[in-house]
């Protein structure tokens, strides 16, 4: 492991970079869903799984693709202090 690049939480699948800067994650749970959860508006998407044998594939299409359409489009960029952005 990269010295440098910082350990991923358990359970995430995926992190991507949006147009301002902030991180979007895609991680795993709870139970049979996956969570999209932007960093910078904290915009959070739960996805419902498909069970089955071909649904791996499937739900990782899902879920890196609606990351991926946040982090594309999402400008926000997160307080300094961690609080939601307000929408006033
Ligand atoms: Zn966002």
């Amino acid at each position: 492991m990269d010295p440098l690049t910082p350990r991923w939480p358990d359970g995430q699948l995926d992190r991507y970079l949006t147009l301002a800067g902030a991180m979007v994650d895609l991680t795993a749970g709870p139970g049979d869903y996956a969570t999209v959860k932007c960093l910078g508006c904290r915009h959070t998407d739960v996805i419902r799984y498909h069970s089955g044998p071909r649904g791996a594939a499937s739900n990782a299409r899902l879920g890196r693709g609606r990351a991926y359409d946040h982090a594309s489009r999402c400008r926000t960029i997160a307080p300094p202090d961690g609080d939601a952005p307000s929408t006033t």
